[in-house]
């Protein structure tokens, strides 16, 4: 739990218990990403404290409520941890990501950095047996950049930029390559740089020809306008990394350039993890392990924090 700005502990809770239409599940693993940096470090506030993190969980389900059909006792599954009301104008339309009612788990609603959940069963997805840890922590953020490839309409054969390669960007670095994209990537740390390289992509040379999309996973401010000038006319910018800071591009030079900007918020139920999950059941390359970087165990979760801020790649906390 975290109990202040920078400090976790680990501290027992009563074990939760299933409503009718809820699932128990018995967490393994935990990944953490930029969401969950941002209340660790106090740039976000939770709801209260104490307050348990994590949203890019897997786990094995120990309990189903009795409503619940489809699920049983022994599978291993993820969560969706953005759990809409399925019922407004946006749910309607299949823009979950627009319901003004979501809960977010590990924002809004507690996390999955615990040893037990629960989850409503329409938003617990089965996965074969068996797969590793490391791929199945990477789930709900490989969905998080499924989402953004598909809303930017991106083809096989075209080329891209895609600017930060922290875990969100290396997962959209991969998901692009798999498509058959040429992926140019801009990030400052080396390692990161590396990492994206290792998945396909390849640093951006300072006078490639303007490409017709980019994809800003930084948030960094200032980085989208440096970005958008890489764009040719006309061009797609999907913006997933974010920040306070005004924008600084005039109307003359989006109109101009012909530009269209799509904020892509995580994903839309239940489209985008059916995608991702049903890819992982395929087990056709690439593994999404392949962003992994370190796994720690429970006792360790401060310095697992600490760790994410600057790793190559993605940090998760193993339950198991
Ligand atoms: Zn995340
Ligand atoms: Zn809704």
């Amino acid at each position: 739990m975290l109990t202040e700005p920078g400090a976790l502990s680990v501290v027992s809770v009563p074990e939760p218990s299933c409503g009718p239409g809820e699932v128990l599940i018995r967490m393994r693993g935990t990944g953490l990403c930029g969401s969950d940096l941002a209340v660790h470090a106090g740039h976000r506030r939770p709801p209260r404290l104490p307050w348990i993190l994590g949203h890019e969980g897997t786990g094995r389900i120990v309990g189903l409520g009795s409503a619940v059909s489809g699920l049983r006792t022994g599978q291993d599954v993820v969560i969706e941890p953005d759990y809409c009301c399925l019922t407004c104008a946006p749910c309607r339309a299949g823009r979950t990501s627009a319901c003004d009612g979501r809960a977010a788990v590990g924002l809004t609603v507690p996390g999955l950095l615990s040893d037990y959940v629960v989850a409503p069963a329409a938003f617990v997805w089965p996965v074969a047996p068996r797969l590793p840890l490391e791929d199945l922590v990477c789930v709900e953020p490989a969905t998080v950049a499924r989402a953004a490839m598909r809303r930017s309409g991106i083809a096989p054969g075209q080329s891209c930029l895609v600017i930060g390669a922290g875990s969100q960007g290396l997962l959209l670095c991969q998901a692009l390559v798999d498509h058959g994209v040429t992926v140019f990537v801009q990030e400052p740390n080396e390692a990161r740089l590396d990492r994206a390289c290792s998945l396909g992509a390849t640093p951006l040379p300072p006078d490639t020809n303007k490409l017709p999309c980019l994809f800003e996973t930084s948030g960094a401010p200032g980085v989208i306008e440096q970005g958008l000038r890489r764009l040719a006319t006309p061009g797609t910018a999907v913006l997933i990394g974010m920040n306070t800071s005004p924008l600084g591009v005039s109307p003359r030079d989006l109109v101009a350039g012909q530009i269209t900007l799509i904020g892509s918020m995580i994903y839309d139920h239940p489209v985008d993890f059916a995608q991702t999950v049903s890819a992982l059941e395929s087990r056709t390359p690439p593994r999404l392990g392949a962003v992994v970087s370190d796994g720690y165990a429970l006792e360790d979760v401060q310095e697992a924090f600490t760790a994410a801020y600057t790793a190559a790649g993605k940090v998760w906390v193993d339950l198991s």
